[in-house]
């Protein structure tokens, strides 16, 4: 079927959020899970949240809406239900819902699927399992039954799945290479297609955002087989192909080779349009134009979209306006934020607004600009305002970093560092820490809720915060650590406590966005230069500090995490952002410096979030990022001794970048991959400090002194001992205080009996 039979549309979005604008399926299904509510009540909660969407995108003017993208936790692992694929271990709950979130979760007995980032997102999806085991088989149900409340309540639906070589590539296969299985999996996906069209789909969105990644030429011929057979049958919905997060390259011209009716290309990411407009073979297809940033928060310049669209009229056969992903990466609305100041609210735009700008440009495009030519005015006037703002171009900022010579980020050479260090600190051998949180108890969080409240004052937190640290610092005290922490109490989180005492950023009252399953996070956004008011963590370490001998660490959070963990700048390099967080969180570390305090960590866990899908772009990232830790690092003397903490343990391309953080000792997770990462270190020549976690946070488990003596002897077989630290794999503040302390109390008992 060619596109000339179907209506093309000429407006919509590639997803849609799903947790609700109040974060009702959040709380839904937490109450499902505690027990309080039941199935009948969260499906009666989500269906109301569907319908309600789906009625506002209709009203906003889409002609042709996503449907299936709602997910009681993740979409990946709504595929592999679709597919028949979840693992034979969950198979005996006999409760569908209660066997997917056993699949999500894990039960007593049943240990959840990997979780892990999506693309380079913030989202997380849940890892498919595929090994000779698995059989699959369909099971639309799900989508059928979306399609259908949709169609009942006369919207426009257009199904979307994930593709078959997405799902297989996300896949952790065993017995063969995933995309093996491709060929079985064809036929499924050709008879959902069939019972779609059945069930009054004309347009069906299959999602391939691994199509922008690095693909080889069998991978891509792969892909071409596969559409070329999914588009061959006749008796079947139009098939959108979606990509996104970044351009599909080579995969392109083998895609438009096929009789897929549809492309969506990302023009966000890639706005890059000489591939497309070269492209004869678009030239019967529908090009959904993703011109409206899905993932990021800015109001779209309606002018350059406009003449994107314009160039890409005349290469397809026709031209729809689209978000260039799904709307789950961003907050719903705007409408819910009353604390931004006009100006700044002026140049943003979330959910609900992308979804106007869609609809704007789709009518432009249709009718000639005359027909947007106030909201244009608009757009334009709050594009003027953001350039002219005095807090996007602060001066001294961009002074003292045009200032800075190369010399700035140098430090001695490592090992005369370590001698200084070593001078300084009179540390055991084997000396022992933790990352830096201690268990965020209810009464941190109550304090925190009473001062947002009003019910308690400024004094009366910082008092009862105090009292935290004295606690946690007796508590290390009395187990025997070497190296302590003050444990974080007043920190709702790593990256938003930081980014509330920038200038530069914003935060939102309502802008949640899913992280996975219900989890939920507010990310910062970074519109302006950004300059640090005052010391932002001095007190409170130097409070700690006060209590003991021992030395106690400054906590920080590096750069390249605070950009990754917040919604950044368009207007600039994501190189020039790290760079003036980078600066502010040098000025912190030399006010440490200046206070007493003789180490200091600064966290970098999303170092290898924010890298690039491709392997070409990924030396510049590099090489930026590690720049601007050491920028943040290297104010300090060579007698600071300065940590980092890293979240992972499989560290791929980034390998090489962790030796040219310089950091004098590095924390990684290890425990649960029994110490290999230390001869992944080794090869890549890395000779500084390291604590290589020797045992697991992520479980309430009690490890014994056996077990962690075995981990560090194990270490000490790949790290010579004056290199090698003792500490838990990560911060301890999801575990409760009795299993911290037995945890802790059984790691120095192994770090003695080692030494
Ligand atoms: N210092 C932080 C903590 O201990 C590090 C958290 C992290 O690695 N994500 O909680
Ligand atoms: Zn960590």
């Amino acid at each position: 079927m060619t596109v000339s039979e179907r209506t093309p549309f000429t407006a919509t979005v590639l997803g849609l959020p799903r947790v609700g604008p109040r974060r009702e399926l959040k709380r839904a299904t937490e109450s499902y899970w505690a027990g309080r509510i039941d199935a009948e009540q969260l499906h009666a909660i989500a269906r109301d949240l569907r319908r309600t969407q789906l009625t506002e995108l209709r009203a906003a003017g889409l002609d042709s809406i996503p449907v299936g993208t709602f997910s009681y936790y993740d979409q990946v692992l709504d595929t592999a239900v679709l597919l028949g694929a979840l693992p034979e271990r969950v198979a005996g709950i006999a409760d569908p819902l209660d066997r997917y979130f056993a699949a999500a979760r894990g039960t007593d007995t049943v240990e959840p699927l990997e979780m892990t980032k999506w693309f380079d997102t913030n989202y997380h999806y849940l890892v498919p399992e595929i090994g000779p085991e698995t059989t699959f088989a369909l099971h639309p149900d799900k989508l059928l039954a979306e399609l259908s409340e949709a169609i009942e309540l006369g919207v426009p639906a257009r199904p979307v799945v994930i593709g078959p070589v997405t799902f297989l590539k996300l896949a952790k296969a065993t017995g063969g290479a995933a995309l093996d299985r491709l060929g079985e999996l064809v036929p499924l996906y050709r008879e959902l297609l069939r019972q779609l069209a059945a069930a009054g789909a004309a347009w069906v969105q299959i999602d391939e955002p691994v199509l922008v990644t690095d693909l080889t030429e069998d991978e891509i011929e792969l892909v071409r087989s596969a559409y070329a057979e999914l588009a061959e049958a006749s008796e079947q919905p139009a098939i959108l192909v979606a990509t996104y997060f970044g351009t599909p390259g080579d995969a392109l011209p083998a895609l438009a080779s096929t009789a897929v009716e549809g492309i969506a290309l990302d023009f966000a990411a890639a706005p890059d349009l000489s591939a497309v407009v070269s492209l004869p073979s678009l030239a019967d297809k529908l090009l959904v134009a993703g011109v409206v940033d899905g993932r990021n928060v800015w109001r779209t310049d309606l002018d350059r979209a406009l003449t994107t669209l314009g160039t890409l009229l005349g290469s397809a056969s026709s031209v729809a306006v689209s978000s260039s992903c799904s709307l789950l990466h961003v907050p719903y609305s705007l409408a819910s934020e009353t604390g931004l100041d006009e100006r700044l609210r002026s140049w943003l735009a979330f959910g609900a607004e992308k979804v106007t700008e869609v609809r704007l440009l789709a009518t432009a495009l249709a009718q000639g600009t005359d027909a947007i030519a106030e909201e244009l005015a608009a757009a334009r006037a709050a594009a003027e305002s953001r350039t002219t703002d005095p807090r996007l171009s602060d001066e001294r900022v961009r002074a003292r970093l045009g200032s800075l010579g190369p010399d700035a980020t140098r430090r001695a050479p490592a090992d005369e560092r370590r001698a200084l260090q070593a001078q300084r600190l009179e540390l055991p051998a084997l000396p022992t820490t933790t990352i830096g949180s201690y268990p965020q108890t209810s009464a941190i969080r109550l304090a925190r809720a009473a001062l947002r409240k009003g019910e308690i004052d400024q004094a009366e937190y910082v008092r009862r915060m105090r009292a935290e640290i004295a606690d946690v610092v007796a508590l290390q005290e009395k187990l025997g650590l070497d190296v302590l922490v003050h444990g974080e109490p007043e920190r709702n989180d790593m990256v938003q406590y930081f980014a509330e005492q920038l200038d530069g950023f914003a935060a939102t009252e309502n802008g949640w966005v899913q992280s996975y399953g219900t989890r939920c996070v507010r990310p910062p956004i970074l519109f302006g230069d950004v300059t640090r008011r005052a010391p932002m963590t001095v007190e409170w370490i130097t409070y700690a500090q006060s209590l003991t001998d021992k030395p106690v660490k400054g906590m920080l959070t590096g750069p390249v995490t605070i950009l990754a963990w917040s919604f950044v700048r368009d207007d600039q390099p994501l190189a020039d952002s790290a760079r003036q967080v980078a600066l502010a969180i040098r000025d912190e570390t030399v006010d440490l410096q200046a206070a007493g305090i003789r180490i200091i960590q600064v966290d970098e866990p999303a170092l290898r979030e924010l890298l690039p899908l491709r392997a070409a772009d990924q030396p510049a990232y590099l090489d930026w990022s590690v720049g601007a830790f050491r920028l943040a690092t290297s104010g300090v003397s060579d007698a600071t001794q300065i940590h980092t903490h890293l979240c992972y343990s499989e560290f791929g391309e980034v390998i090489d970048a962790i030796a040219g953080l310089d950091a004098d000792v590095t924390s990684i997770e290890a425990a649960r991959s029994r110490m290999e990462v230390l001869d992944d270190l080794n090869a890549a020549g890395f000779s500084l400090g390291v604590g290589p976690g020797v045992y697991d946070i992520h479980s309430p488990r009690v490890p014994s002194v056996e077990e962690i003596t075995t981990a560090l002897r194990a270490a000490l077989k790949a790290v010579p001992a004056e290199r090698l630290w003792v500490n838990p794999d990560c911060g301890l503040k999801t575990r409760g205080p009795v299993e911290v302390e037995a945890s802790l109390r059984n790691m120095v008992a192994a770090a003695k009996a080692v030494r």
